[in-house]
């Protein structure tokens, strides 16, 4: 049963996610503070759920704090537009996030999303991923650069997928929101640019000269280089 540790100060929020999660079969380890989350933290967690707004310290330090010795996926719980900036803008390796109000229904389906990738991504390590500078495993739903299997969001996973099927097409905003978002007249121009922005690091995280194929053509959009 995978086990979740979820990070959450209002009890009644609390109490509605641990019943949704726990028909869905997550076992659930409820902690109201970060000090709380960081002792209880072990390897036997699959995720963690943190709110943003906590009493002793702020979900994203905490997500620092997690990432320090540990590369559990991360989903944020977040009240304000502007904490979802802070989690596009900082690249702070957070998974995905939900913003309240929600249904408990909605980030239990995120929760077996990521689990998913997460699985998926260790099945793809352990098998042989062919070396090539960019190589989409669309059944895995994996995408590895020089052999490493990148972590992404959903939406980088979208956005790098849709660059992938035509390199050298020029992408507007537009199209990669209709791309890669589920409602994209939710998100903003700025929502590409952050989310191809953290795309871009983790591609030159696994280039050996530092480089990463995706082009920005100034006021037009996004391209995947061939060559
Ligand atoms: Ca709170």
């Amino acid at each position: 049963m995978p086990k979740i540790l979820l990070v959450e100060d209002e009890t009644s929020i609390a109490e509605n996610l641990i019943y949704a999660l726990e028909t869905e079969h997550f076992e659930v380890l409820h902690a109201t503070t970060a000090g709380e989350a960081l002792e209880s933290l072990d390897e036997s967690f699959h995720l963690a759920i943190l709110d943003v707004g906590l009493p002793d310290m702020s979900g994203f330090d905490l997500c620092t704090e997690i990432r320090k010795s540990s590369t559990l996926p991360v989903l944020f719980l977040t009240a304000r537009d502007s904490e979802v900036d802070r989690i596009l803008g900082l690249e702070l390796g957070g998974d995905d996030y939900v913003t309240k109000p929600f249904s408990p229904r909605e980030v239990a389906a995120r929760v077996r999303a990521i689990l998913r990738r997460a699985s998926s991504s260790q099945r793809t390590q352990q098998a042989v991923t062919p070396s090539d500078p960019l190589y989409h495993d669309e059944d895995a739903m994996t995408i590895s650069s020089h052999g490493q299997t990148l972590v992404l969001t959903a939406h980088e996973y979208k956005l790098l997928a849709a660059l992938m099927t035509q390199p050298g097409r020029i992408f507007t905003r537009e199209q990669l929101l209709e791309k890669a978002w589920e409602d994209p007249g939710s998100a903003m121009d700025r929502t590409i640019d952050a989310h191809i922005k953290s795309l871009r690091a983790k591609l030159r995280a696994c280039t050996p000269d530092g480089s990463d194929p995706i082009e920005t053509r100034r006021g037009l959009g996004y391209t995947l280089n061939c060559d």
